[in-house]
Parts: structure tokens; sequence; C-alpha cells
């Protein structure tokens, strides 16, 4: 490529970015874009993707297009890039027809570096667009165009089209989640397959990783805040829009600087307090995953999930809110039996054909694999994303590594149970089964019989605590099934397995109940 062009991408990215140097793969993707050649960039979260599309943009005759699914930022990312000088303007529907007009004739008179454009604006704005000059195509979120990706976007698969509408104009792909498979299915849909793909270390090596089994949850997450990490800034993330507001009235009476946010709320208040998140030393946001997206905090200190994700890769994403700043954070997920099953419901009772339902249920047997995992846990989630690694001495199960032991008996008294209610035609959820294995006389016990049971009693040897974490793993291996609404437990193929006696259940020893720990702490 011509050295001019290298000279002209570096003073734009002082000039106008006010940075002095390229991170990362940042160079060479810029250097193939503005040659005029397509590219798949795979970053993580705050590695500089928007760089690698902004700069060719700039540098390139024409404007560059760019498709987001995220409406809810295009103003501010707009209006970011209006503050360095950088002609930017966007096309959505929260515009009136006056507001698009304007944009349109700016796009024409070739007055825009940069137009940001929502995916079910395309078909529209395809006239449009063929009337202009255009710089390039980038395809921000690149994932949503995957179906077996956790966020796919109906609107997403039309971008396959770009190449033949417009076919000189280069393609630039960006995500920060991808699997292997999912880096194959985004390729081949927006026909990238001959795009050389950039792939960035997924790892944060200065996020700390710790999934702790769920007990008092939000004691344990008040140890956390005020133990590890008081008067700093925060995320926790909650299912329900319910339990982000109980979870951040229950903190603000603990005397935590914390608000919600959610959906739910109106927008001024969800402005307000976003911007006070930003702006404000040490708040805790206490939010639904509708927060955080494009939001540039450096130094939240902690990432806390009070619920199960529903994939690795929401969690990744979630989790690398943390410590953009490159600075020690912790990234805190507590879990429960009760999650697994919730999480097996939502499956079920949730919108969406066989196929969808069960790359969900993958998507959540990988997490529950990570969450489960007796080896290091970073090891395992850059696995996900197709890099390897070793164990990195910086998350709970390096730092204290969990002891696994032999659960084949207690697994095989508890599968016996629920046969024996089976052959009476019953099926009961894990709170009653553990009451049999305890042998617990209860007056439900006894009025269905159940106290007659041969295997009533036979589990006294381990508390209530280790009879769950025992049903949760076993949910999470797969080798015990939770059904309908009330969690009832149900035999799997691996379940008749264990019961034959052809297969060992090996389990994770919960670590014990220590005073004031929060799980593993940094000193
Ligand atoms: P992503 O879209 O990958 O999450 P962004 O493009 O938002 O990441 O960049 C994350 C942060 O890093 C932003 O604050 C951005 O200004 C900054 N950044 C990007 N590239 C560079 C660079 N070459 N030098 C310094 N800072 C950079
Ligand atoms: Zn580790």
């Amino acid at each position: 490529m011509a050295t001019a062009t290298d000279s002209r991408v570096l003073e734009v990215l002082g000039r106008v970015f006010g940075y002095d140097a390229f991170r990362g793969d940042q160079a060479d993707i810029i250097r193939q874009v503005c040659d005029g050649g397509d590219a798949l960039v795979l970053m993580p979260t705050g590695g500089g993707k928007s760089l690698c599309y902004q700069i060719p943009s700039i540098v390139r005759p024409g404007t560059g297009v760019v498709v987001s699914p995220l409406i809810a930022l295009m103003q501010d990312q707009v209006e970011a890039l209006e503050q360095l000088g950088v002609r930017a303007a966007f096309l959505n529907s929260t515009q009136s027809p006056d507001e698009r007009r304007a944009v349109e004739g700016a796009l024409l008179a070739g007055e825009l570096d940069l137009l940001y454009l929502a995916p079910e604006r395309l078909p529209v704005a395809a006239g449009l667009l063929d009337r202009a000059e255009i710089a390039l195509f980038a395809i921000d979120e690149a994932h949503c165009v995957a179906q077996w990706g956790h966020d796919f976007r109906p609107d997403y698969l039309q971008l396959g089209l770009l190449h033949e509408r417009w076919p000189d104009v280069p393609r630039i792909a960006l995500t920060a989640t991808a699997t292997s498979q999912t880096r194959v299915e985004i390729a081949e849909r927006l026909g990238l397959t001959e795009a050389p793909m950039f792939v960035s270390s997924f790892d944060r090596p200065n996020i700390q990783y710790r999934i702790a089994p769920k007990q008092d949850a939000k004691a344990q997450l008040l140890r956390l805040i005020t133990q590890e990490h008081p008067g700093e800034a925060g995320i926790v993330y909650c299912l329900s829009r319910n339990s982000v507001e109980r979870t951040a009235e229950w903190l603000t009476a603990q005397g935590i600087a914390a608000l919600p946010y959610h959906a739910g709320l109106d927008a001024a208040t969800r402005a307000t307090n976003q911007a006070r998140f930003l702006r404000e030393d040490g708040i805790v946001m206490t939010a639904t995953i509708a927060f955080g997206m494009g939001i540039d905090k450096p130094d939240v200190r902690f990432v806390a999930h009070l619920d199960l994700p529903k994939s690795i890769e929401g969690y990744y994403q979630e989790t690398g809110r943390a410590g953009r700043d490159g600075l020690p954070s912790t990234a805190w997920l507590a879990y429960g039996l009760q999650d697994v099953v919730q999480q097996r419901r939502m499956i079920e009772d949730g919108e969406g054909d066989a196929q969808r339902k069960r790359a969900q249920s993958m998507h959540l047997d990988a997490m529950l694999a990570l969450c489960e995992t007796i080896t290091c846990r970073r090891q395992q989630l850059l696995r996900y994303f197709g890099q390897e690694s070793e164990p990195c001495g910086n998350c709970d199960t390096c730092l204290e590594p969990p002891e696994s032991w032999d659960g084949t008996v207690p697994a095989q008294k508890l599968l016996s149970t629920i046969v024996r209610l089976g052959q009476r035609r019953q099926s009961f959820g894990a709170g009653h089964i553990i009451d049999i294995l305890r042998g617990k006389e209860t007056p439900r016990m006894q009025q269905r019989g159940h106290d007659e049971l041969s295997t009533f009693g036979i589990g006294t040897d381990l508390g209530d605590t280790e009879w769950r974490g025992i049903v949760r793993q076993m949910l999470a291996q797969r080798l015990l099934e939770s059904v309908g609404e009330y969690g009832v437990l149900g035999l799997t193929d691996g379940s008749r397995e264990v019961l034959r006696g052809e297969r060992t259940v090996l389990l994770r020893r919960e670590p014990e109940r220590r005073a004031g720990a929060a799980g593993v702490s940094r000193r």
C-alpha cells in the first residue's frame, strides 16, 4: 500500500482522535480496508473496534456506512464523533421525516464521513445509497447475523446482499463475541469467507473471574462491595426488573450508593442514572443486561452477577465492562440450583422453534460447565473463544483449587428416588426429593407415604446444601433434567448410565462457607 495512505492514517489518528499509536491489529485492519479490501474483525469489548472503520471512513473518499443494531447508542456515537470534528449522522426510526431528509441531503452532497444505519432501514435506504458515494460498509455487532449465536437479529440476514448490490465497496464486519462456530457462520452469511480474519486476544488479564455457589446472594454481594471494593464503581446484573429494583433499594439501605437501570424505567430516569454512573465516583449500577452496551467507563472495578447469564458470550461481554483501564478488577457471579431450573424453564417456555431452543440450551450448558469447572476459569473461557492458554493464577479455581470427589453413590441414591417416585407416577422438585433422602418426617411425607420408600433416609450423611449442590451439578452435567414450571426432576440418558453403574459422577467439592468471604479475595 502507498506510504501516503499510511501517513494520512497516522495523521488522522493523532489529529482527530488524539492517539499516537495503534493498538493490536488496528493498523493492519485499517490498512486492509483503506486499500479497499474486506475484513472480519474479532476483538474483545474495549479493544478498539470503532477506529477500525472510523479512520478508513474518513480517509477514503465518500461516506462510511455503519450498520449497527443499537439505535439507542447511535446518537451518542454521532455526538462523540461530532465533538472530534468528524462529520457524522444517523438514520433510524426515532427521527422525524424532516430530520431524515436533512441527513439524506448531507449524504448526497458528500458532506458526511460516517452514516450510522439501523439494519431494518437498509431496504428503505438502498435507493439513497445508490446515489451516494460509499467509502465502506461496516457491520457492527456482526454476530447478530448468526442464528446459532446468542443475539440473532433477522434484519441482519439481508446484509449478505450488500456485496451483490455494491460489489466495489469494501466491507468490514466486527464483533466482540464469536466462537469458532459463530465465526464460520458470520463469514458465510455475510459472504466474507475469502476475507482475512483478524482475531485479537480475548484475554482480559486484569479481571479476576470468580463464580461462587449462591447462599445468601445479597449478603455475599454486600461483602464483595464493602470488603473488596468500598466506594468503587461497579455494575450488578440481575435478571428481572423487579430484582433490579429490590437489589438497588436494599444496597441503598445498606449505605451503598446504588442506582437502578432497566428498560422499564422512564427515559429521563435512565438517562439521569446513567449520567450519574459515568460522572460520579463509586456508583453501583444495579441493572438488567439492557445496561452497558456502549458504556465506556474505564474505572468500573467490579461486575457482579446475581443471576446466571444465558451464555458465555453474554457473561464475557458483561464482565468485560470491568477494568477497561487495565487495573485489577473483579468479575463475580453467584449461582445456585434455582438459576439452573429457572433458565431451563425460560428456554422451554420461550419463543422460537426447536432449533432455536436447542441452540439456547447449548449456550446454557456451556455457561454451566464454566460455573462447575474445577480447572482454570480463564482457560475455559478463552478456549470457548478458540484461544488456548495456560492456567492464569488470577481466578478462583487457580487461587483456591477446588477438589473433586466421586459422587457416584449419592447420585445413584438421588436417581433411584426419582425412579421409585416415577413407578408411582409421581414427580417432584429438588426440595422434596432431598427431604426424602434426608429422611425428613414432614406431614407431607407421611400423607404421600414417601417415608415408606426404600430410599427414605438413605442420604443423611450429607447436608441440605450439599445435596442441593449435587442436584445443581448433575443438572449442569445433564445427569438430571428439570422439567416444567415447578422444576420437577426427571431422568436423562446420562442418568440411566449412572444408575446402571456405567458412569462415574465427578463432582466439585463446594468450598466451605467461610465467615466474611465472598469467595477468594485478592489479598
Ligand atoms: P470496542 O468497540 O472494541 O468495544 P472502542 O472502539 O469503543 O472499543 O474503544 C475502546 C476505548 O479504547 C475507547 O475509549 C477508545 O477511544 C480507546 N482506543 C481505541 N483505540 C485506541 C488507541 N489506538 N489508542 C488509545 N486508545 C484507543
Ligand atoms: Zn485461572
